[in-house]
């Protein structure tokens, strides 16, 4: 490949459109950002509504791209997933969170760390071994790592996600369903799959003050979670009234900017000071 300087402007020229312009040019960026040490994971807490304890973390890719700055995950990690380098940045990722979570029960915090799984990887690569290996590699109690899947995921190739998932609970690794109800996920299916964790979508905790349909939606989806003995978090909360509600109908987790939004991992420690102090 071509060395990015010269490429960019000789590409517009040539008349490609900016779009596609500027999509080359992050790609041939991704491609070493891993080596150039240009991602982090921010933090951000998971609290339990009941005892206002923070009971995990979820990690969240940054791209601290030298010229554009702070590059968002939702902008390169789809495609990270087209062009296959979401495999090693989610090895980097799980490595890196897995090393995190191993400080912070040295450090006394035995804190969980949900990672993120795109398709491809769980589709792809072998994470399972990815995992078992990490797991003695820094000997993680597997319980201290969750991983986030979603319902498109687990329609793909349901015999494969269903083996791998079991592969997974058994060796210990919570499991959560993210982004729950933006999927086509049937609850039949649902009933079959070995995971401890719905996470409401935060498209439907956003207007939980106004929207009669979303309260109703909430309602349902913590009562069946319930039902089935599973933990319910709900994301995306910013208000007191949000999280009165979710308090109300018996949700268990929040996430959300009104506690905190994701930060560097240095400040998590901070923010157990503060809980303990109130
Ligand atoms: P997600 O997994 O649904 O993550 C939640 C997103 O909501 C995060 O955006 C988070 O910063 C944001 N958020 C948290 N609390 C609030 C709130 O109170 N209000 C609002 N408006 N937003 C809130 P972020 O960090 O930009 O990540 C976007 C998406 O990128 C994630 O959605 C996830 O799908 C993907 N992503 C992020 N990190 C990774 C990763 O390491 N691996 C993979 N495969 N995907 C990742
Ligand atoms: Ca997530
Ligand atoms: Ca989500
Ligand atoms: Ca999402």
């Amino acid at each position: 490949a071509k060395h990015a300087g010269g490429s960019w402007y000789e590409l517009y020229d040539a008349g490609f459109g900016q779009q596609e312009t500027e999509r080359l040019a992050l790609e041939t960026a991704m491609h070493r950002a891993i080596d150039r040490d240009e991602f982090l994971l921010n933090y951000q807490p998971q609290v339990d509504i009941r005892t206002g304890e923070i009971i995990g973390c979820e990690a969240l890719i940054r791209w601290r791209h030298p010229e554009l700055g702070m590059v968002s995950p939702a902008q390169f990690i789809p495609l990270a997933e087209e062009n296959g380098m979401i495999i090693r940045i989610g090895e980097w990722t799980l490595r890196t969170a897995c090393r995190q979570a191993k400080e912070w029960q040295r450090a006394g915090m035995p804190v969980r760390i949900a990672v993120n799984l795109s398709a491809r990887q769980f589709h792809q690569g072998d994470v399972g071994d990815t995992i078992e290996n990490l797991l003695r590699e820094f000997e993680l109690p597997a319980e201290l790592l969750e991983l986030e899947l979603t319902e498109s995921i687990l329609m793909e190739d349901s015999a494969r996600s269903l083996a791998m998932m079991g592969k997974l609970h058994r060796m210990g690794v919570q499991l959560s369903i993210d982004d729950f109800g933006t999927g086509y996920s049937s609850l039949s299916y649902l009933k079959r799959l070995p995971i401890h964790i719905l996470k409401i979508d935060q498209s439907f905790v956003r207007d939980i003050d106004i929207d009669a349909d979303d309260r109703a939606i909430v309602t349902a989806v913590i009562a069946l979670a319930h039902s089935m003995k599973l933990r319910v978090v709900a994301e995306g909360v910013e208000s007191e009234q949000q999280l009165d509600f979710l308090r109300r109908h018996g949700c268990d987790i929040m996430q959300g900017y009104l506690f905190s939004k994701p930060v560097l991992p240095e400040i998590i420690p901070t923010l157990f000071t503060t809980e303990t102090e109130r």
